[in-house]
């Protein structure tokens, strides 16, 4: 696994959470023509959270995960390990869709127990990933990010924190306030995704590694070692959609890039506390997130450079340097008190955005074509909703979670190229004027800049 270094800092090799548990050897490819019951193409959460809920609703099915390199490779073994109750996207956009305001609010309410079913999987299956229930708690540390964060009332348990109760649990520089949602949880990205691709095998479904889909239509997925058929083929590719045959303007491959520091001592903590485990984010419109590791070291994500032209993605989570540096001064700008701290390596990964900024789960009866994603970065908890809600849909059962605000709902398509790449450079560019606005006027509500930038994307 290749380790360069950029900027002084490891960069790549998929993620620091790989460099932990080392990177799995890859399976078996596909070997000639095949045929299953059902074909899930990607083997990140959304297709082995399908698998495992198809498999243990049915043992007697042949499913079969193709991964074109080694099941977790993508965000789902890259990502902040956020296991959030968040909603991906916007609730009265949901509420607009074919399931109206009851299917959002049902959503929401499903999301929210996810947490809790994500949990008791991996506690009743066995997986290790370093899992803590600490909440998450988003700060404020400007007078427009503490407006955003006072404009809706925190539904319970949720509660909004003053500035002192923020800096007890987490010195944060500057805060001004905040805003805790207990409903949230650690999680080592790594463990999870390979504890569940275990249980997934224990439970008889195939997996082929190494095993490129080169496209998808009905009834059969085609890739270099052959041709698998299935009544039923499911697309599980997020932000690696674009890469198949007719999807390059589905869903937008969104970057996202987190730093990770040395561990550090017991005296640096002191000064920080953190001594719950949270998760901790901003009301930045670049934000950032951020989770104390389980060997004590800080993992800082945010946005960097946020896409590649034509839907490119990156090698094996390679970054930028100017991604690498301004991910170093934010986490210096929080964090003072250890500003000279080493970073041990920096990685990135694309996550699935569609049009409308809101996350979808179908299944065309017909073909058999059915796909699940575009949770804008709110994944880790929502593929397990989207895997159980795919199950019931292949299965035809009759259950609420077919009548969710996600479910066979239609988005249009991106824009084609150069007014995709214009308009999402132009956008991010705008977020960080806003920002940088918001902080330097001492703004008391959203920039102009900031709202407008709300408007081109689309959110
Ligand atoms: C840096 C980063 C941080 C994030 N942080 C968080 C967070 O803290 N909390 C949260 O909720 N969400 C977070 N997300 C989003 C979340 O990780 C994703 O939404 C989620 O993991 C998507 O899972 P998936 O299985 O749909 O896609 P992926 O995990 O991307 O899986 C897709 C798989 O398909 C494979 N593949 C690609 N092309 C092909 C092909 N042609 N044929 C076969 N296989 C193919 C890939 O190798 C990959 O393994 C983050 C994302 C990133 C990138």
């Amino acid at each position: 696994m290749a380790l360069l270094e950029t900027a002084g800092v490891p960069n790549g090799g998929v993620s620091f959470w790989y460099s932990q548990i080392g990177r799995p050897e890859s399976g078996s490819p596909l070997a000639g023509d095949d045929e299953c019951d059902v074909c899930i193409v990607g083997g990140g959460l959304t297709g082995l959270w399908t698998a495992y809920y198809l498999a243990k609703a049915d043992p007697g099915l042949r499913i079969s995960v193709l991964e074109a390199e080694f099941v977790g490779y993508g965000a789902s073994g890259r990502n902040g390990g956020w296991l959030s109750a968040e909603l991906p996207g916007s609730l009265a956009r949901y509420a607009r869709g074919p399931h109206g305001a009851e299917g959002a609010e049902r959503l929401v309410t499903a999301l929210r127990a996810t947490v809790d079913e994500v949990i008791a999987v991996c506690r009743d299956e066995g997986i290790e990933a370093d899992i803590v229930r600490g909440g998450v708690v988003f700060v404020a540390r400007t007078p427009a990010q503490l407006a955003r964060l006072h404009a809706d009332e925190p539904e319970p348990p949720a509660k909004l924190l003053t500035a002192e109760e923020v800096t007890q649990r987490i010195a944060v520089a500057g805060a001004l306030g905040g805003h805790l949602d207990p409903d949230c949880a650690r999680v080592q990205p790594a463990r999870l995704v390979q504890g569940l691709a275990a249980v997934v095998r224990r439970l008889g479904v195939t997996i082929h590694e190494r095993t490129r889909v080169t496209a998808i239509e009905p009834g059969l997925a085609r890739t270099s070692g052959g041709t698998v058929r299935a009544p039923y083929v499911l697309r599980c590719l997020e932000g690696y959609t674009a890469g198949l045959a007719g999807q390059r303007r589905t869903w937008l491959p969104m970057n996202s890039a987190i730093v990770v520091t040395e561990p550090l001592g017991a005296e640096r903590w002191a000064s920080i506390g953190w001594a719950n485990s949270e998760l901790l984010g901003d009301n930045a419109h670049a934000y950032c997130y951020a989770q104390r590791t389980a060997d004590g070291r800080i993992a800082l994500g945010g946005r960097g450079i946020p896409y590649r032209f034509g839907s490119r993605t990156d090698v094996d989570g390679r970054t930028q340097a100017w991604t690498i540096e301004s991910l170093r001064r934010t986490l210096a700008d929080l964090f003072p008190q250890i500003a000279d701290v080493r970073l041990a390596q920096a990685w990135c990964g694309v996550l699935g955005v569609p049009r409308d900024w809101c996350a979808s789960v179908s299944l065309d009866p017909g073909t058999g074509l059915g796909w699940a994603g575009g949770y804008v970065g709110n994944g880790l908890s929502a593929t397990n909703l989207a895997g159980r809600t795919l199950c019931d849909l292949v299965l035809d059962a009759d259950s609420d979670l077919r009548r969710l605000a996600w479910t066979n709902r239609r988005v249009r398509r991106w824009e084609p190229e150069p007014f995709r790449w214009l308009g999402v450079r132009a956008m991010y560019g705008l977020y960080r004027i806003a920002d940088r606005r918001e902080t330097a006027k001492r703004l008391d509500r959203t920039s102009r800049v900031g709202r407008f930038a709300d408007v081109i994307s689309g959110r």
